[in-house]
């Protein structure tokens, strides 16, 4: 009985060890520690002031009232055990639920932590892949601050050292050659593409700078005026950009002002696409010579493409004198970009000339 008791004991001791906290592992250990302790424990003892048993006894019932307790012993025993053995069986069925549930959350501990990993590796992944982004506007994320992180292709916006529009200031005053026109009337095509109105004007206008042709290819609109004068802008500007057949760029800008109505300007917002990125051919011609103003001189620097991709080697010429456009002609078009210029851009020690 003992050994058997024993053995329960350690049992649930070491049963209870893996789970402090089950309430029935810790009943079995109390009910094991109570059978275990020796009989007499188990016997009240005497008071200690209780006087001894009177000296006369009745007469001693010897061995046949013994084999009595001794069977019913052997009966609790057997009950006892079939007990223990249940209790072990039932502590053992929980301590291994426990551990299949504890394998279950590793399993899924480790798949949740897999997964993490892989997602934290995708998403450094994307932040150190080239980005090819194509949405970019005047404010804001995708404002001129951040255009050169939006496309790789874009890099100049943020590291090029001949970027336009500048402060056109301190320039030195030569006899700077005429540009000269040779404009015709022509057809065009206009677009509201989400940054401009840009006006797509037939072949066969051209400008000759130097020794070099260059064709218009389209002019297009900001307000304010991208460039400064000595530190002031104008309420908007018209850029005319030109193409050599090498490739160069050239760009002529013609600041606007408040004033009378501008007769092209007027034709341009007669025929406004209703839908942005919609391209309308209008049947009527425009003469871009219209675009110019009277007095021809101008201020000349090297600069770039004032949107992405911000490409530089661009010949300016900024024409001295403004021309003019009515309020609500300059207004039409707040309506539709109240703001689409870029800030202006440091000169870096780039020479800027201008006519005498
Ligand atoms: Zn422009």
């Amino acid at each position: 009985m003992r050994n058997l008791i024993a053995l329960f004991v350690c049992s649930c001791v070491a049963l209870s060890a893996g789970a402090a906290n089950d309430p029935e592992a810790a009943a079995a250990a109390k009910l094991a520690a109570s059978v275990s302790r020796p009989a007499s424990a188990m016997v009240p003892l005497a008071p200690a002031a209780k006087k001894p048993e009177p000296v006369v006894r009745k007469a001693e019932p010897a061995a046949a009232p013994a084999a009595a307790p001794e069977a019913s012993e052997e009966d609790a025993e057997v009950a006892l055990s079939a007990k223990i053995a249940q209790r072990l069986a039932a502590l053992r069925e929980r301590q291994q639920a426990r551990a299949a549930a504890a394998a279950r959350a590793r399993k899924l501990a480790e798949a949740k932590r897999r997964q993490e990993e892989a997602a934290a590796a995708a998403a450094a992944a994307r932040a150190a892949a080239p980005k090819h982004g194509t949405v970019w506007s005047y404010e804001g994320e995708t404002g001129p601050a951040n255009w050169s992180k939006i496309n790789v292709d874009w890099a100049k916006c943020g590291t090029g050292n001949r970027q336009s529009p500048i402060d056109l200031r301190d320039g030195i005053k030569v006899n700077l050659e005429q540009i000269s026109f040779d404009y015709h009337p022509s057809s065009f095509s206009e677009v509201n593409d989400g940054h401009t109105i840009r006006v797509m004007v037939g072949s066969g206008n051209f400008i000759t700078v130097g020794n070099t042709v260059y064709e218009l290819q389209e002019f297009h609109f900001h307000r304010p005026s991208e460039e400064k004068i000595n530190g002031r802008g104008t309420e908007m500007v018209i850029h005319l950009v030109h193409r050599s057949v090498e490739g160069k760029v050239a760009i002529i800008a013609v600041l606007l002002e408040r004033g009378q109505p501008h007769r092209l300007m007027q034709t341009i917002w007669d025929n406004l696409p209703l839908e942005k990125h919609d391209v309308v051919s209008p049947s009527i011609v425009i003469d871009p010579s219209d675009a110019l103003p009277e007095r021809r001189d101008y201020f000349t620097y090297m600069g770039s493409l004032t949107e992405p991709p911000c490409t530089e080697g661009v010949l300016w010429m900024v024409f001295k004198q403004p021309m003019q456009a009515s309020p609500a002609q300059m207004a039409l078009f707040s309506r539709l970009y109240p703001l689409n210029a870029r800030p202006v851009q440091p000169t870096a020690g780039r020479m800027i000339k201008e006519s005498n």
